[in-house]
């Protein structure tokens, strides 16, 4: 039996809701479920608004062009994530500036923001890496001196908590993805969150063809259709009823791995900061030189035993789009010992176990 490093549970109201959107023909992106989705989504994160969009990707992009971040702005970004946080400061022709992470945490490293930060500089992007939160009272208090936004990219951590606070209401705009592997799905989907209003109706403008709501087919400036449809918000709407069983049983899965490998020589994971309960996205143990494998060496020893694993994120300065020959050694290091193993809802203790004892005797 093959262990997958992802799987969507999808045992709820989901099909009971989808149905419903076939039977009564509402598909597109009118229908009542993508206002209930964004109400309960809104009310989950603790922020003023939340409104769907296609896919994680496309909040990002709606978020830059509702801050105005245009040619000639600089956007930071950390070196380590998914490809996309840096991909939709190009969509807006701006310059997206790497900054080096932080050696536990996976997450932005704080103290190395302030030298990148120019006069052209307008927002930063944190990346919650794997459900971990950024040091955001660091953050927050950089981005008011300077007079930045900040955009979270929590398309990995939906449901974590900092300073009694959700992801998504740390900073000026939140951004979520549900793409099949993420905690919360709807197949393809995204969601912004804010409490500011005015940023809120550009994005409802920006993602409905740049159409304002009763003005018909007049348009002010030019749009994209960033719309989710019925189907993915009834499906979403099905998922956040179990959200916080979701949240509970990846945390449980959590504690397996570590209770499993805590005696395990060269095995450490990602680091937590004091005031943070992480919502686990995917669990990611760090290799260091006591562990005699390498990360590649044990991801082929757990595939010949029928396990899924994956990497980290390749740093981003290294591939052409993004290159920089500026050094990244954390990123790099980081890159080289990473490895993602299987999180999921219906992953059971005894996969866990079996996980673990691979892991544990691939030395051997
Ligand atoms: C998944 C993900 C996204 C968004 O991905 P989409 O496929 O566009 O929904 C953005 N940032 C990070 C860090 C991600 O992991």
């Amino acid at each position: 039996m093959f262990i997958p490093i992802a799987k969507p549970n999808l045992s709820g109201n989901e099909l009971k809701y989808v149905t419903e959107c076939i039977n009564t023909g509402w598909i597109s992106s009118n229908g009542k479920f993508v206002t209930e989705f964004e109400e309960k989504f809104a009310h989950f994160c603790n922020t003023k608004y939340a409104t769907s969009t296609t896919s994680g990707t496309s909040a990002l992009h709606l978020a830059l062009l509702a801050l105005d971040i245009k040619e000639g702005d600089e956007v930071i970004v950390p070196n380590m994530t998914f490809a996309t946080t840096a991909n939709v400061v190009k969509y807006c022709n701006a310059k997206e500036v790497l900054v080096e992470v932080n050696k536990d945490t996976f997450n932005i490293d704080t103290n190395k923001i302030e030298e990148k930060i120019t006069s052209k500089t307008k927002a930063i992007i944190v990346v919650h890496l794997y459900g971990f939160i950024c040091d955001m009272e660091k953050i927050m208090s950089l981005a008011k001196k300077h007079n930045l936004y900040v955009i979270e990219d929590a398309a990995e951590s939906f449901g974590s908590v900092y300073d009694k606070k959700k992801a998504g209401s740390l900073g000026h705009i939140g951004c979520f993805s549900f793409f099949g592997n993420k905690t919360l799905t709807t197949g393809e989907g995204g969601m912004c969150t804010t409490n500011d209003k005015n940023i809120y109706e550009k994005i409802k403008i920006f993602k409905n063809h740049g159409m304002t709501h009763g003005k018909g087919y007049w348009h002010d400036i030019v749009g994209y259709n960033y719309r989710m449809t019925n189907l993915q918000a009834a499906v979403g709407l099905a998922q956040m009823e179990k959200a916080d069983e979701i949240i509970r049983k990846r945390d449980q899965i959590a504690n397996w791995y570590k209770r499993e490998l805590k005696d395990t020589n060269g095995i450490k994971f990602q680091q937590k900061q004091e005031n943070e309960e992480p919502s686990y996205w995917m669990i990611c143990i760090l290799l260091d030189k006591d562990f005699k494998l390498s990360v590649e060496e044990l991801a082929n020893y757990l595939k010949e035993n029928d396990v899924d694993s994956r990497r980290g994120f390749i740093p981003l300065n290294e591939m052409p789009p993004y290159f920089s020959k500026e050094e990244f050694l954390v990123s790099r290091d980081l890159y080289n010992r990473q490895l993602i193993l299987p999180t999921y809802f219906d992953l059971k203790e005894e996969e866990v176990i079996k996980i673990c004892n691979l892991i544990k005797n691939a030395t051997k």
